[in-house]
């Protein structure tokens, strides 16, 4: 009997389980997570789970009877320590050894660090884990402390919203000009910082922080010459893929574990998915990573097929979300191709109930292709969103803009 062997219990690990057992195979499971939890995911531990309004069951894939039930074995709370793709063996941390058909790398991300001086003092925490989330709750649940994020990324951002909601002084330093710059440009950026600075957060750009300070605990931040004071310090300077395992076992690694289409890795019967990978995408014709939610979930599933011998080919258009104060916010597209597109808003930007879209590669006529669509507090439009990217069909901006225009009737 065959031997499905994941490593990693995020959502891409855990989803690629439960597929594997929806697509029919009846052989040995076993999903290896250093963590001692069963597989969940991670989006509710900077907004409901931190803020109190959601319990482990919206954290938690499946409680762990689910998986006893589907005999899918979890060894929890042990990590893989190497990997020998030629035996198809993984020795784990406990010292036992696991012989495979198949193997999943879902290994995830590791919050970056930056060599401040003080960061390794207590009080200066990153958020990646759910024992992270449970450590920041308990410290801002009551009120009345004062947080520093350094970063003003997607998980700095939604801590502040969170740690507003609990009635903390929040500071957020960042070195660029705008926040979400990276992700969203300058535009929609200042969309974020206006939200944040409506709710009472002191959010400062282009800043450079020196230091933090504090003997025994953290106790302030120092940054271009001032000291803020902190009773936390939180870093959210983004995440790097976790590739140690791949790379020690000589997978071919850039920017993540490189696969094909299919998620197979350059090392026979190995796959990757989630964070970790760096898929080559069908429709764009190049690598491209994913840090969100529903890549982990559908990547999940297509690696599962794939590990079975099924067709299999990831090709999703990357989709993100995020809950901020009173904005929540899908966005989906291709990120590398935003950047020199054209932004055309539908809707309405100062009241934050709009549909942007970016818009690349306009003809004589100015009619482009919708690259990217992200609607903030306008709902049920992702799909239609979604469908005008894949169909690749040329828009005029003016219809793109207005609002009279069924988005629907843009489509081909
Ligand atoms: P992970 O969830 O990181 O799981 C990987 C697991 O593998 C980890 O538990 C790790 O401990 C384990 N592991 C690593 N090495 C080993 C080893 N050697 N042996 C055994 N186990 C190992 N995305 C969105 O789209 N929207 C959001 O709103 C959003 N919010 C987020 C909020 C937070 C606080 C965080 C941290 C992320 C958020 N994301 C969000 C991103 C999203 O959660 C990730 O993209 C997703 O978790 C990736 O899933 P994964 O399974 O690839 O990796």
């Amino acid at each position: 009997m065959s031997h499905m062997l994941i490593i990693g219990g995020g959502l891409a690990g855990g989803t690629a389980a439960e597929a594997l057992r929806e697509e029919g195979f009846d052989g040995d499971i076993t999903i290896v997570a250093a963590e001692p939890h069963p597989p969940y995911q991670r989006p509710p531990l900077s907004k409901g789970y931190l803020a109190g309004g959601e319990g482990m069951d919206a954290v938690i894939l499946h409680p762990t009877d689910w998986y006893a039930e589907r005999a899918i074995r979890l060894v929890s709370g042990v990590a893989a320590t190497s990997i020998d793709p030629a035996a198809h063996t993984v020795q784990l941390a406990d010292g036992s050894g696991l012989h495979y058909d198949a193997l999943l790398l879902a290994t995830g991300a590791t919050p970056r660090m930056i060599p401040l001086p003080g960061h390794e003092l207590p009080g200066v925490m990153t958020l990646r884990r759910l024992d992270d989330s449970q450590r920041l709750a308990a410290e801002l649940r009551d009120g009345g402390r004062r947080l520093v994020v350094i970063g003003a990324g997607w998980i700095g951002m939604e801590v502040a919203a969170t740690a507003r909601g609990f009635g903390n002084e929040v500071a957020i330093l960042e070195r660029g000009d705008v926040p979400l710059a990276a992700a969203l440009g300058a535009e929609m950026g200042e969309v974020f910082r206006t939200l944040h600075r409506e709710h009472g957060v002191d959010l400062r750009t282009s800043v450079a922080v020196e230091r933090i300070t504090g003997s025994d605990r953290a106790d302030g931040v120092v940054v271009d010459g001032e000291t803020l004071p902190a009773d936390l310090v939180l870093i959210g300077v983004g995440a790097a893929p976790d590739t140690a395992l791949a790379e020690a076992a000589g997978l071919d690694i850039l920017n993540g574990v490189l696969t094909d289409a299919a998620l197979r890795t350059s090392a026979p019967d190995v796959y990757a998915a989630g964070d970790v990978a760096n898929p080559f995408h069908p429709v764009l014709q190049r690598h491209l990573r994913s840090e969100h939610w529903a890549n982990a979930l559908n990547a999940g599933k297509v690696a599962a097929r794939a590990m079975l011998g099924m067709p299999a080919s990831f090709d999703d258009i990357p989709y993100f979300y995020t809950d901020q104060y009173d904005l929540g916010m899908e966005l989906s597209g291709y990120a590398p191709l935003m950047a020199d597109a054209e932004l055309v808003v539908r809707g309405d930007l100062a009241a934050r109930e709009f549909i942007a879209f970016w818009v690349d590669a306009a003809d004589s006529s100015g009619r482009g292709r919708v690259v990217a669509g992200m609607n903030v507090n306008v709902w049920d439009v992702n799909e239609t969103v979604q469908a005008l990217i894949r169909s690749g069909e040329r828009v005029d901006a003016e219809r793109l803009r207005d609002g009279d225009v069924p988005l629907d009737s843009l489509l081909p």
